[in-house]
């Protein structure tokens, strides 16, 4: 991983064949599709002539490119320094078709994990039988030698299951976890408040979760979640991280980026205030301040 990397990514189109309820942008239930080698490569030139270092190859589901191997020849014949694959995972779990993938050499696959049984992760996917294909899809990559990032979208549904999917990740040999609080953007309506957790209520489990993982020796990080709602010991600095605005060649709904965050009215007593860029405003704008509170000096 490059520090303060300059990322990018690379859509290759919405289509996807998971139909994830948090999911806004994507073509839910797609089938195989083939992407415009040219458009690529003219999106990955524009990129590496911007100084991009760590490009992130994404969809909907890039994984039902049925060219995807010369997509990742275009990226690889390019010299960013690291190059990850945003998947769900599934049709990987034909050890043929992963063997084909890993020939493209990707430096990384994040592969999205957000439930540690079936029932959890398929109603959010709404896709019976998906999470049974994503663990073997992670297997086949490990087994082949690759780095693996177990990549959780946080809602209401999972926080409690958190630790679970921490010890899943580590028994399946994952490099490292990440958990992506959900957007609550306008996207999501009134109608959806089911979905997005509070964080006062998610964050004893997530810290719970982080320290799980800490102690497996797997690395974590947490998008979404300012160290205040983690409780703020010096450990939360480390794994809280505030990614930029990564600019996409075309939507990238699989991509967990985050509504622009911002401190709030009481912030600036915090101990973390320099190295917090606070809560989601797409969170506060919907449910205020009163769950950030500022961290005592010691
Ligand atoms: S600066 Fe604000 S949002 Fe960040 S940890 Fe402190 S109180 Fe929380």
């Amino acid at each position: 991983m490059v520090e303060n990397a300059k990322t990018a990514g690379l859509s290759l189109g919405a289509g996807c064949n998971n139909s994830c309820v948090f999911c806004f942008g994507s073509e839910k239930n797609s089938g195989p599709f083939t992407c415009v080698l040219e458009k690529a490569a003219a999106a990955l030139k524009q990129h590496q002539a911007a100084g991009v270092d760590r490009l992130v190859i994404g969809g909907g589901e890039p994984t039902l490119c049925e060219n995807l191997g010369a997509v990742l020849r275009l990226a690889g014949a390019m010299d960013f320094e690291h190059v990850q694959l945003r998947t769900n995972g599934r049709l990987l779990a034909d050890p043929a078709r992963c063997r084909a993938v890993v020939e493209g050499e990707v430096d990384e696959y994040a592969v999205s994990v957000h439930g540690a049984v079936a029932a959890a992760h398929d109603f959010l996917t709404q896709s019976p039988g998906s999470l049974i294909q994503t663990l073997a899809g992670i297997q086949n990559l490990k087994k082949l030698g690759q780095r693996v990032a177990v990549c959780v979208r946080v809602v209401k549904s999972n926080y409690r299951n958190l630790p679970e999917i921490v010890q899943l990740a580590a028994a399946l040999k994952g490099d490292r976890c990440e958990f992506t609080f959900v957007d609550a953007s306008d996207k999501i309506g009134d109608e959806q408040d089911w979905l997005i957790a509070k964080q006062e209520m998610a964050g004893p489990w997530i810290k719970k979760a982080v320290l799980a993982g800490r102690r497996l020796g797997l690395p974590m990080t947490v998008s979404g979640v300012p160290p205040c709602v983690l409780g703020g010991e010096s450990w939360t600095r480390q794994v809280c991280a505030f990614p930029g605005p990564v600019r996409f060649n075309a939507g990238a709904p699989c991509f967990p980026g985050q509504s622009p965050a911002a401190k709030g009215p009481k912030c600036d007593s915090c101990r973390l205030f320099d190295s917090c860029a606070g809560p989601s405003l797409a969170y506060t704008g919907r449910y205020g301040w009163s769950e950030f509170k500022p961290l005592p000096a010691h």
